[in-house]
């Protein structure tokens, strides 16, 4: 039988390892907090940035922020709304979603998180879905044209709402993978622009959350809960070569930490007389000048390229990094 010391001691143990275990929860709970109020200054420093560096907004502008009902178009309004509070400028938001009436599409969902945010917004119903799979035979993808549908109808909804820009939610490894995709299949070193103005000369297209990664959007859906609308309704393939180059961007990720970060850095520093394109540089009256230029090509040397993609040099985010233009926004 136990004795009444005995007991006492379990009843301390317990209660101790009680308060241990709920220390350590705390701690973890302080942790996770932690990072992910880390994870959130991150974003709204790498959009201020972009916004920034290519003029994205200015004073007076009306911002027609595409939501699709995934991850990413929800974190650039978050982000957006909340630069705005602190922005050095005035500038309005509206948030639009295309409803293509695709089978199986929430049509509440978007109004009700929009309505609950108080965001100005604006559903255009469009029934694009039956277009396409009419005109599309079966089995093949559907993306070229309802992209061609969608983007049409968006231009046209900019121009009634009288908005000045239209934001997109591309993010850094999408703009990377179009890089490649051009690359490998269109033979052309083309990306995806943070800027750009519409095939009609009429809107001024950008992307915000060009410096943002995509694993970092995917886990700030998990910590904001969005209500996520899935991508697959239509029907359709996530086309396969885009799929392909994913991989493989994954896979160089995975085998050498950075390269992405170095790969994107690449395609803000380019340097048009080490390619071959005669229309970006005047190759044809190139002459000798009699005099050193510091950055001229060494030629006969081999570049340093080994030191190039271990210290990427030009956008560098992390959460100390001074960076007073992103800092105003
Ligand atoms: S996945 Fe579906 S909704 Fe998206 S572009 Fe392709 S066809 Fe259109």
């Amino acid at each position: 039988m136990m004795s009444l010391l005995e007991t006492t001691t379990f009843t301390e143990v317990a209660a101790e390892t009680h308060v241990a275990e709920k220390s350590a929860l705390d701690k973890k709970a302080q942790k996770i907090a932690f990072e992910n109020n880390k994870l959130e200054k991150r974003l709204c420093r790498q959009v201020g940035q972009a916004i920034a560096d290519f003029n994205m907004i200015e004073a007076g502008d009306k911002v027609m922020v595409c939501l699709s009902g995934g991850k990413d178009s929800y974190a650039m309004l978050d982000i957006l709304l909340k630069l705005r509070e602190r922005a050095p400028i005035d500038f309005e938001i509206v948030a639009v979603n295309l409803d293509q009436k695709q089978p199986g599409f929430p049509p509440e969902v978007l109004p009700d998180y929009l309505t609950q945010l108080g965001v100005p917004f604006h559903i255009e119903n469009q029934d694009t879905y039956s277009i396409v799979t009419r005109v599309i035979e079966e089995g093949k993808t559907m993306c070229s044209l309802c992209s061609r549908l969608r983007r049409g109808i968006l231009y046209r909804v900019a121009s009634e709402l009288g908005c000045t820009k239209i934001a997109l939610g591309h993010h850094r490894d999408d703009m990377l993978g179009t890089f490649f995709l051009n690359l490998f299949y269109g033979g052309r070193l083309k990306g995806m622009p943070p800027k750009l103005v519409s095939d009609t000369g009429e809107h001024v297209v950008i992307r915000p959350l060009a410096y943002v990664r995509e694993p970092d959007l995917v886990r700030y859906a998990e910590v904001k809960q969005f209500p996520i609308i899935p991508c697959n309704l239509c029907g359709s393939q996530e086309n396969l070569k885009r799929q392909e180059v994913k991989r493989m961007m994954l896979d160089w990720e995975r085998q050498h930490p950075g390269r992405l970060e170095t790969m994107f850095n690449a395609l803000t520093r380019v340097v048009p007389s080490h390619l071959m394109d005669p229309k970006l540089f005047d190759f044809a009256n190139l002459k000798a000048t009699g005099s050193a230029y510091a950055d001229g090509d060494i030629a006969f040397d081999e570049e340093p390229c080994s030191t190039a993609e271990s210290k990427p040099n030009v956008i560098q985010f992390t959460d100390s990094s001074p960076s007073r233009v992103a800092d105003d926004w």
